[in-house]
């Protein structure tokens, strides 16, 4: 089973001509809101994948139906807070070529409370997997726990602070990042990708594919990304993530992992939206099938 201690946030997605520049006004051409936050997108995406899912997580009032919506793609949403706080959100600008930028407010996913964070995890065990997200606060303590209860810790590096990626670091089983946080990461060290402290790491590239590499005992893996239209590629890495844990919390070897989530990641950037845009295992059987 998964359990994803993960950020939920609104998103409010502007389509627009350009990115705008500082000091510029931009009229947007649509707006739309939907279900969105690391956490989210990534539990929607494990789900998705067929694995069992438990949220822990918070929103405000007002985002009520967020928890709802998460329901609906079938997580256990119980541990999913209602607090008198702001849920996050994020203010996503997204250009004609599928670039984006993007503003987070953290509101409720920074005001969970440790002791039921805590409490959430206390049936975690070897068979399990814990994602957690830097949109959160509590993770090292999940994290420290999970491992110790002998679960996997799959921890995306992402929005990127070195601090809390070395926190992070003793307590992760694989770390996940995109080709700008392993470059980051990796200059903040002083060292290469195989000499990051982890036992093993996920690194997406975006249009360049993903690889997966195993320092405890040398073995890599690539999947290419697949060719696709892309109109919009926010949630690409979290839908890739959570396809990938999913798969491995299912038994699958990392080869077979990465596969399956370049797939759903490369679906996924043909469509417009986050968390919604996320495809079934399905449909990522199909899409494969097509692909020969
Ligand atoms: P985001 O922050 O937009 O969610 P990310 O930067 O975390 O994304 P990327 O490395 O850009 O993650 O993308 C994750 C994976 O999604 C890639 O490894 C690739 O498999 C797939 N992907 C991303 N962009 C494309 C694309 N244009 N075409 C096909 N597949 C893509």
């Amino acid at each position: 089973m998964i359990y994803n201690l993960g950020s939920i946030n609104i998103d409010h997605v502007y389509r627009v001509p350009h990115l705008p520049a500082p000091g510029e006004t931009l009229a947007a051409d649509s707006y739309t809101v939907g279900l969105g936050g690391k956490g989210a997108n990534q539990s929607v995406a494990a789900a998705r994948a067929g694995a069992r899912v438990l949220h822990i997580g918070a929103v405000g009032a007002e985002g009520a139906w967020a928890r709802d919506r998460i329901a609906g793609y079938g997580v256990d949403v119980a541990q999913i807070a209602v607090l008198d706080v702001p849920t996050g959100h994020a203010i996503i600008t997204v250009d004609p070529g599928a670039e984006n930028s993007i503003v987070l407010f953290p509101g409720a996913n920074q005001a969970l409370d440790l002791a039921a964070v805590l409490a959430a995890l206390a049936g975690i065990g070897p068979a399990d997997t814990l994602l957690v997200q830097n949109e959160t606060t509590h993770a090292p303590a999940a994290a420290a726990l999970a491992r110790a209860q002998g679960a996997r810790v799959i921890c995306s590096a992402a929005p990127f602070d070195l601090a809390a990626v070395q926190a992070m670091l003793p307590h992760t089983s694989i770390l996940v990042l995109n080709a700008i946080e392993a470059d980051q990461l990796c200059a903040a060290l002083g060292c290469s990708l195989d000499q990051v402290p982890v036992p093993e790491l996920l690194v997406t590239r975006g249009r360049d594919g993903a690889e997966w590499i195993c320092n405890a005992t040398g073995a890599r893996a690539f999947v290419a990304a697949l060719k696709v239209q892309a109109v919009d590629t926010t949630g690409a890495g979290d839908t890739f993530a959570g396809y990938f844990a999913a798969a491995l919390d299912a038994g699958q070897t990392p080869a077979h992992a990465l596969t399956l989530a370049a797939a759903a990641a490369a679906l996924k950037v043909t469509r417009p939206g986050t968390a919604d845009a996320i495809p079934s295992l399905s449909e990522v059987a199909d899409f494969l099938s097509q692909q020969g």
